[in-house]
Parts: structure tokens; C-alpha cells; sequence
């Protein structure tokens, strides 16, 4: 058997990577391959295309007749582009995208064929999907899933198939999917914020929630990865010693982009252009070979969907370029993880960031309402923020010590913590003309319209204020932004709802001017929210004993941060907010527990594999070695032999430990397994596979990298972390 990581180290240095940057203007490529207002002005009549529009605008929805008119247009489109099939294009919950591809190309009656695509295709599809989890929703309701067109996000082109953007729900309505939820949220968003910006500006008519990801990811030599099934299989190295240098010296932080990368970073930034994914910003990150992509913010929805078509490009390319692309949270043990920080704002049609400072004092009372307000929703709802994130590979940073940690607070930096002290003192019910003016001059009127590059730089909080938007940092690389951004919108939406109607009541009842109640509830939820505020770093015990002082939660794991989902006040929440129903987040919770499930199982499957079939027998070999070369240091020396191979006996006695450790652990950890199996309830079984099977995959790994740094490296069979990590 040839050893696959001395082919790849071989051909690795070998690959090709010249990189010419084009001189294409990407304005001019931006958004060719999407079906986006341009086209639908192309290929639309006014009718489909005011339709369109207004489905967009206002969630109204599109009649048959319609739809086949847009069809009619998108298919002319399609084909004039090239396009040969179409799909719906789909959010299952398993956290990936799914698509089944239909040719355009059918035979009618007479035997001829023809293009074929109407307003029934476009609209909605039953794909067979009943392998896709479920949580037991079709089960219990003998119903089958169907997609259906989600008209606010454009289709696309990608290669030669169109992608009709859609949710993926039961017949009973029951989402099954990550999008409808999301839009459920999104819309419960639009009603409550545009109600409370309606006290600043009454031409507003609807409020949209922007999202601007920042994606993390490594590159790794192709080749090399494929010699490590924990690679391919898990996407992170199960067992792998350290390399003698790691992110220590800082020097690959903004360095200079590795020229093979480059390459890659430059193609696939064409690509994204193409499918109108408007990314910026491209950046080397912390650790070696790990990079960062950004791009300029969207409305939630479509900054989702483009997030996800994102991931499906990179893989794709990273392939053409001979890399593999690791979205995993923690692909290297002691190396930084990658994150996914979701930065969200909340955006009027008028064109107004309601989280930026204003230039006049109206404008910075509108700013606090909503700054406010999110803090005070943040804070009641800490818990339910948490489990948005929760997965098992996203366990590997959130809870480990590495920022930011399993606890949500919210970082706001000492100006607006100054302004909300002063709020603090502001005076129940009817306020005087002098603190009127005060607050006016001096409080309201003090925030500087552009806090950019005021605020502190906290790097470490889970929920940081950055000026003019807030950044969720939790997120894992990974993920669906699907799941935070449903459970953040849907907290703030109920949070602006609550707090229109105690303003309003205070107009009513108490007989206050429309500033003076928004002052009066502001100062109530600034005393009420204050634990959630953090200004620290949130590293080591201390702020752990804090929070719990503070009564904040601190679910280290998945297992117990997905229980929240299904509290009493939690299904209150989703049922008022009509995000999700009782079933659906059962449903949802048993997923995301099944898939933790699995994930677990996996891996230690793999493992234990690996060191059944790769690391014990390079041990072996390499212990047989050291037998043959100590047996004829015998029969040279006799008795004297022991004195001269002292230091082949002592890592033989090393190896045979390690050995013997490694094999009685792995065979634990598989009755563990075998335990954890014969569980039914699904909650039972994910906490065991924490609490049970886990904790193996470390004290295993403490072994095979101990025998890693013994063994002869030509007997070693997996590619190392520094071949992996510093390979360009
Ligand atoms: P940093 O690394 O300092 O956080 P980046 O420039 O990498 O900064 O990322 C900033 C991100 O914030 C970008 O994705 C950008 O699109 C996003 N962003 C900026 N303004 C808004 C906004 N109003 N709403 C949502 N996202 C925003
Ligand atoms: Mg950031």
C-alpha cells in the first residue's frame, strides 16, 4: 500500500498556481448569472413585474396566472443563458442546502420536445425528500414536504442549472426547513420595528433586518487531507501533535495572501460576483492557513441564502485549485477556530440604519429606542440567543477556552455606558422643561453621530455594539446564520411589540408627551438589563463565577443548550410571534439533538478506526524495529547490550504504553458507544454521547500524539499538523 502522505507531500510543492488578476471591472460581471430587477424589467410584463415587487415588499402573494408569466420570463432568461435544468433550491435542517435538478427539456404528445417550465413549477415542488430529518413531523402527520417558492429571494443561475430559492415545509404547514422560520421572523420583525419607528418618522412603512457575515475558514493541501479520514470524514483532525510552531509568532495575520490562495480567493470572488454575493473584504486570519471573507451587508433573507450558496462555491473551487476548505469550528487542536460573526442592524425603507447615531437629538432618541430594546430583549432572552448556536462542532469554542465563551453578554463600551448611566437618572412620569433640555443638550444630544471609531475595540464579546450595528459572535463557521438570525429577530420583534404598547399606554393613560413615555420605559429597561452588560473579555472563572452571581446562563454544551427550546416560555414566545409552533420546535430540537447524535457517532467510529487500523499498527511496526535492533545489539554485546540500547528500550516501553492505554480506552469508549445506542429518548441519548463517549476522543488523543512524536516518521501514516497547517 502506497503511503498517501508521501505521494502528497511529493506532489504538493508541485501545483500549479500562477494567478493573473484580470483586469475585469467587477461592477460589470456583479450579479450576471442572478435574475435580479434588471432581468425581470428585460423579461417580465409590468403586470409579473409589479407582482413580483410587491410580493417582495409586502409578502403579498402571487396568483397562478401570474406565476406563469414569471415563469414564462425566467425560463426565457435561463435559456438564454445557457441553463439546461432547474431545481428548487432548499434549507433542510441538517444545516446544508439541497436541490433536485429537473431538465427543462420534455417531450410532448407528438414526440417532439420542447423547453418546458410553468408557473406550477416554479411555485411549488414535491421533491422526494423524506430521507431530509424531520423530527417526526411528516411521521406524525402522514403528510409529505413540499417547496415553495420564496418570490424575496432572486433566482440564480449556478453552472447550468436554475435555482429557484424556496422553503421546504409539511402539507400541514410545519416548516422543515431553516428559511421559514427565518421569514416568519423576519416578517414579526417588519411589523413590530416599523411600528416603533413610526414614533420618529411616519412615512416609514416597513423595517428590514440586515446581515453582514464574516465567513472563517482554512485551505489545506488536497492530497495531504485526503490521508486523513478524520479529515474527510469529520472535517477536523481527530489526533494530530502539535507543530513545533503555531500561530504564536502572529506573522500570518494580515500577511501577505500565499500566492496558490490567491489564486483560488481571486476566482471564487468572480464567482460570487456572478451569483450577485456582493463580497469585500478578503484577509489572511490568526492562524495558518486560515482566511476570511466578508461582504457587504444584505437584507437578512437573501444574506442567509447567499451565505450558504457561498459555502457550496468554496468547495467546489477550493477543489479546482487542489484545496480542501474547512468549515469546521476547531479543524486543529490548539490552533484558533473559525467563527461566523453575524453583524445585524435593522434598516428603514426611507434608508435609515436605526441602530446608527443621528445627527440631531430625535435621531439619537430613535438610535437608543432601538439600541435599548435589543439589549433589554438580548437580556431577557440570553438562554434562548445561546442554543441559536449551539452544535456539536460550534462546542469546540463556545465553552472551551476560546472566545467567546458559552455565556451571552453584551459589550456596549464606555461612551453609550456613560449615556445609559445618565438615562438611568431620569425622572418618572412628566419630565420639566430644564431636564428636558438637559437630556436634549447634554445626554441625547451628546452621542456622536458617528461612534465607528470611538467605540472600544473589544475583540472577545459574544455581542458586541460596533458602532453602528451589533455582532454576534458566537456563530459557528459552519452554520446556517438561518438559526441565530430567526431567534434574534424574533426576541427583538417581541421586545419592540412590548415596548410600543407600554409607551403607547403611558400616551394614553398617564397623559405623557411621545418623548417623555419613551424615556420613562427606556430608563426601566437600562435598570433592568444591566446584567447583561460586560465590558470584560469573558475569559478564566472569575467572570464565570460572576455570571452566575448575575443569574445569566452558562450551557457549556449542546446537549443542555438545546433544552430551552422547548421551555413553556419559549413556545409562548414562537406561538405570539407566530415564528414556530409547539410542533415545529419539538421537531426542531429533536433534529439538531439527532444530528449532535450522529455527529458524536461519527466521530468515534472514526477513531476508533484510525486507531484500530492506522495508529496501533505504525506503532507496531516501528516497535518490531526497535525489537530487531535491540536483538542484535544482543547478539553483538550479549549481557552487555542492555547498557548500550538503553534508549531503544525505554521508547519501546514508552510505545507499548501508549499501545496498551490507546487500546483500552478506544475499546471503552466503544461499549460507551454501544451504551449510549440502546437509548431511545432522543435528550437521554445526546447526553450520553457527551458525558460518556466524548470525553474518550481527548484522553485517546493525548496517546496517539504522544506515540505521533515517537514513531518513525516514514512509518507515519497520516499527514502531519505541520504539513497540513504550513504547506502553500
Ligand atoms: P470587522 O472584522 O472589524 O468586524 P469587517 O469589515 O470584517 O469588520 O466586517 C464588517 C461586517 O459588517 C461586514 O460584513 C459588513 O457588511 C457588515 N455590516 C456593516 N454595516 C452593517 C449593517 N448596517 N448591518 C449589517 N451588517 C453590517
Ligand atoms: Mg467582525
Amino acid at each position: 500500500m502506497p503511503n498517501l502522505r508521501f505521494e502528497a507531500l511529493r506532489n504538493a510543492p508541485q501545483r500549479q498556481h500562477t494567478h493573473i488578476e484580470e483586469p475585469i471591472k467587477r461592477s460589470e460581471l456583479f450579479g450576471k448569472q442572478v435574475f435580479n430587477e434588471e432581468k425581470m424589467l428585460q423579461f417580465l410584463t409590468k403586470e409579473a413585474f409589479d407582482n413580483v415587487k410587491s410580493a417582495i415588499f409586502q409578502g403579498s402573494k402571487i396568483d397562478r396566472k401570474i406565476a406563469d408569466q414569471v415563469a414564462e420570463g425566467m425560463k426565457a432568461w435561463a435559456l438564454s443563458m445557457g441553463a439546461t435544468h432547474y431545481t428548487h433550491w432548499f434549507q433542510p435542517l441538517t444545516g446544508a442546502t439541497a436541490e433536485k435538478h429537473d431538465a427543462f427539456f420534455d417531450i410532448i404528445s407528438d414526440g417532439r420536445a420542447m423547453e418546458k417550465f410553468g408557473g406550477a413549477q416554479l411555485v411549488q415542488q414535491e421533491p422526494d425528500a423524506s430521507s431530509f430529518p424531520s423530527g417526526g413531523i411528516r411521521n406524525t402527520f402522514e403528510a409529505r414536504g413540499y417547496t415553495a417558492w420564496d418570490p424575496s429571494s432572486p433566482a440564480f443561475i449556478y453552472k447550468t442549472t436554475l435555482c429557484i430559492p424556496t422553503i421546504f415545509v409539511a402539507y400541514t404547514g410545519e416548516a422543515l426547513d431553516n428559511k421559514a422560520p427565518l421569514l416568519r421572523a423576519l416578517h414579526a420583525m417588519d411589523q413590530a420595528a416599523t411600528g416603533v419607528a413610526q414614533y420618529f418618522d411616519k412615512t416609514v412603512r416597513k423595517v428590514q433586518a440586515t446581515l453582514g457575515w464574516e465567513q472563517e475558514y482554512f485551505l489545506v493541501d488536497r492530497e495531504l487531507a485526503q490521508s486523513r479520514p478524520d479529515l474527510v470524514m469529520t472535517g477536523r483532525t481527530l489526533v494530530g501533535n502539535a507543530a513545533a510552531k503555531g500561530q504564536q509568532l502572529d506573522d500570518h495575520y494580515f500577511g501577505v495572501i500565499p500566492p496558490r490562495v490567491l489564486s483560488f480567493m481571486s476566482d471564487l470572488e468572480k464567482q460570487c460576483i456572478r451569483l450577485g454575493i456582493p463580497v469585500k473584504t478578503r484577509h489572511n486570519e490568526v492562524a495558518p492557513n486560515q482566511f476570511e471573507l466578508a461582504p457587504v451587508f444584505e437584507e437578512a433573507n437573501l444574506s442567509v441564502d447567499h451565505n450558504l450558496l457561498l459555502m457550496d462555491v468554496m468547495e467546489e473551487i477550493a477543489d479546482r485549485h487542489g484545496f480542501m476548505v474547512l468549515f469546521h469550528e476547531k479543524p486543529f487542536a490548539g490552533i484558533n477556530g473559525s467563527g461566523k460573526h453575524n453583524n445585524w442592524s435593522l434598516e428603514t425603507d426611507t434608508g435609515v440604519n436605526l441602530l446608527s447615531p443621528g445627527s440631531t437629538p430625535m435621531k439619537n432618541l430613535q438610535f437608543l429606542t432601538f439600541f435599548v430594546n435589543t439589549i433589554k430583549a438580548v437580556d431577557t432572552h440570553e438562554e434562548l440567543l445561546r442554543s441559536s448556536i449551539a452544535s456539536a462542532s460550534n462546542d469546540h469554542r463556545l465553552g472551551a477556552n476560546e472566545a467567546p465563551p458559552s455565556i451571552l453578554s453584551i459589550f456596549i463600551g464606555k461612551q453609550l455606558s456613560n449615556v445609559l448611566d445618565e438615562l438611568e437618572g431620569v425622572s418618572k412620569g412628566k419630565l420639566s422643561p430644564e431636564e428636558k433640555t438637559e437630556l436634549k443638550l447634554n445626554v441625547v444630544g451628546k452621542i456622536p453621530e458617528i461612534l465607528l471609531d470611538n467605540t472600544d475595540r473589544n475583540r472577545t464579546s459574544p455581542f458586541a455594539f460596533t458602532g453602528n450595528k451589533f455582532e454576534m459572535r458566537g456563530v459557528g463557521s459552519k452554520m446556517n446564520c438561518a438559526k441565530p438570525m430567526t431567534i434574534l429577530n424574533t426576541i427583538v420583534a417581541k421586545q419592540l411589540r412590548q415596548f410600543k404598547k407600554e409607551v403607547d399606554a403611558l400616551i394614553d393613560k398617564k397623559n405623557l408627551k411621545k418623548d417623555e413615555a419613551i424615556f420613562n420605559v427606556l430608563r426601566e429597561y437600562i435598570k433592568t438589563s444591566k446584567r447583561i452588560r460586560f465590558e470584560g473579555d469573558g475569559y478564566g472563572t472569575e467572570w464565570q463565577e460572576e455570571a452566575r452571581r448575575r443569574k445569566l446562563s452558562n450551557n457549556k454544551n449542546t446537549p443542555e443548550a438545546l433544552q430551552v427550546l422547548t421551555s413553556n416560555e419559549t413556545i409562548a414566545l414562537f406561538k405570539e410571534m407566530e415564528v414556530m409552533n409547539e410542533v415545529e420546535l419539538r421537531a426542531h430540537q429533536e433534529v439538531e439533538l439527532g444530528a449532535y447524535v450522529m455527529h458524536i457517532q461519527i466521530e468515534g467510529r472514526i477513531l476508533g478506526e484510525m486507531v484500530y487500523t492506522h495508529i496501533l499498527p505504525a506503532a507496531i511496526r516501528y516497535q518490531n524495529l526497535l525489537l530487531q535492533n535491540i536483538n542484535s545489539l544482543k547478539e553483538v554485546y550479549g549481557a552487555a547490550h542492555k547498557k548500550v540500547a538503553e534508549g531503544q528500550l525505554n521508547i519501546l516501553e514508552q510505545i507499548g504504553e501508549h499501545i496498551s492505554e490507546i487500546k483500552k480506552q478506544t475499546d471503552e469508549m466503544i461499549e460507551a458507544r454501544k451504551r449510549a445506542n440502546n437509548l431511545t429518548a432522543i435528550n437521554k441519548k445526546a447526553k450520553a454521547y457527551c458525558d460518556n463517549v466524548k470525553p474518550y476522543f481527548d484522553s485517546i488523543r493525548s496517546h496517539t500524539d504522544k506515540l505521533e512524536r515517537l514513531v518513525a516518521d516514514d512509518l507515519w501514516p497520516f499527514a502531519k499538523y505541520r504539513e497540513l497547517l504550513f504547506a502553500k
